[in-house]
């Protein structure tokens, strides 16, 4: 698909909002006031590189609603990031924190960089600085990052060490997804993929598809897609294909997860891993398997490739990986698909476990947290399954209702300030 033709993500997290509110009875005005972010901020900064030489970078800090609790979401740091992009995927944060429950709104930043290209200095000086700008919106109990795209826990320790520079004592609670030397919590790398894994395991069990021996494809063998694809392969599914920016292998008998994610570490692609054949991150998506997860980046499933897809369900690791027009093709089409505000929720609700622990200074087992990560999970499972039957709608729409719901109901009890 050309830049052109993309579909500009902040037009469709606008049009699925619109449309799920058709469902709510929700106040015009209100309605309004969440079709637009909070608050946006855009930052010009300068960098210092290796060479001596110094570039502007661009970055951005969205909120998109905060009547729930202090806003959250993660960063990204990719070439293509846009202000648009940056305003759905903080509008996706206020529908994910609501879908599961958390107190928190929606947020999002990103930085339009390659790090690929950085040193680990010039990423370190382009982190401190990017944090610098944005703390104006950043406080431990007003607006909380994460990682996302290509940034990590090393990345949020420089953000956390920062912010505590300015502040002169250390706050772990300002950031989340941190190494746990500095106030991480334990789970965290894997608690996105393990909440796919959970939300992927519960749609089969409604299919009545047996999970031993399920056909699982992965597409984006990152942070989210790899734990998912271990974890799913620990309850006994099978991982036929997988890929990265790079491309894709396929093997039908089956792939060795934790090998792909050696043989990833070591070459720094998945492609050439042995006794596996080469796919096309198109072609994969298009491969006959029981679970899709698409766990890259926005508008891989289009009206385009929808009607080949041959998954029973699709588990969406990726924020926005399926547009609304092949979201009614895959409906029509029988598919289950577990909605990214409900699928990959996982992260967030380990980010709220950590921030909570951070503002207690009290830390809880690795075995507590994924206990109760994966009840949480099930259980906004269920919740939305229940409202979607009872509806008579799909799950992303349920899970829309569910979540407009209640950010509507606070704003209203809230009311309208001044
Ligand atoms: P990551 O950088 O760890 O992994 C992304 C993977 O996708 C990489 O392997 C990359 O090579 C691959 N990729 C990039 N472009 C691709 C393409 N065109 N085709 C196939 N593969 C491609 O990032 P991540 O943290 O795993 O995030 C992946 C997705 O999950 C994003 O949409 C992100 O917003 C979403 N997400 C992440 C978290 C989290 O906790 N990390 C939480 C919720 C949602």
């Amino acid at each position: 698909m050309s830049e052109q033709q993309k579909p500009n993500p902040w037009d469709m997290a606008r049009e699925q909002f619109d449309r799920a509110a058709a469902y709510v009875d929700l106040d015009p005005g209100v309605q309004d006031m969440l079709r637009h972010p909070q608050r946006e901020l855009t930052v010009y900064f300068p960098v210092q590189m290796d060479d001596g030489s110094v570039r502007v970078f661009t970055g951005y800090r969205v909120h998109h609603n905060t009547a729930l609790g202090p806003s959250k979401g993660g960063i990204r740091y990719h070439p293509d990031v846009t202000l648009d992009e940056v305003r759905a995927l903080a509008m996706w944060m206020t529908w994910k924190c609501a879908t599961v429950g958390l107190p928190y709104g929606g947020a999002k930043g990103g930085v339009v960089c390659n790090p690929k290209e950085l040193s680990q200095k010039e990423l370190e000086n382009l982190t401190r600085r990017y944090a610098t700008e944005i703390s104006v919106l950043m406080h431990p109990e007003g607006d909380i990052p994460a990682p996302d795209v290509n940034t990590n826990p090393q990345i949020m320790a420089w953000i956390m060490d920062t912010y505590s520079m300015h502040r002169g004592f250390t706050t772990p609670a300002v950031v989340t997804g941190k190494p746990v030397e500095v106030g991480g919590s334990r789970g965290r790398l894997e608690a996105t993929g393990r909440g796919v894994m959970v939300t992927a395991v519960e749609a089969l069990r409604v299919l009545d598809i047996p999970v031993k021996g399920a056909r699982v494809v992965v597409q984006g063998f990152g942070n989210v897609g790899a734990v998912a694809a271990v974890l799913l392969q620990a309850v006994g599914a099978r991982v036929v294909a997988v890929s990265d920016s790079r491309g894709g292998i396929y093997r039908p008998d089956g792939l060795d997860a934790h090998a792909v994610w050696r043989h990833k570490r070591k070459t720094g692609s998945v492609v050439e891993f042995p006794d596996a054949e080469p796919v096309s991150n198109q072609a994969l998506l298009e491969l006959p398997c029981e679970v899709l997860i698409p766990a890259a980046l926005e508008n891989q499933i289009t009206a385009e490739n929808a009607p080949h897809i041959q998954a029973r369900v699709v588990a969406e690791g990726a924020n926005g990986p399926t547009t609304p027009e092949a979201d009614d093709i895959l409906a029509d089409r029988g598919i289950f698909v577990v909605p990214d505000i409900l699928c990959n929720a996982g992260g967030v609700i380990v980010s709220y476990f950590e921030w909570v622990q951070d503002l207690q200074y009290l830390f809880w087992s690795e075995e507590e947290i994924n206990e109760r990560l994966s009840a949480r999970m099930r259980d906004s499972f269920h919740t939305v399954l229940r409202l979607a039957r009872e509806q008579g709608v799909n799950m992303r729409m349920a899970a829309y209702i569910r979540a407009i719901d209640r950010v509507a109901r606070a704003i209203a009890i809230r009311g309208i300030y001044p």
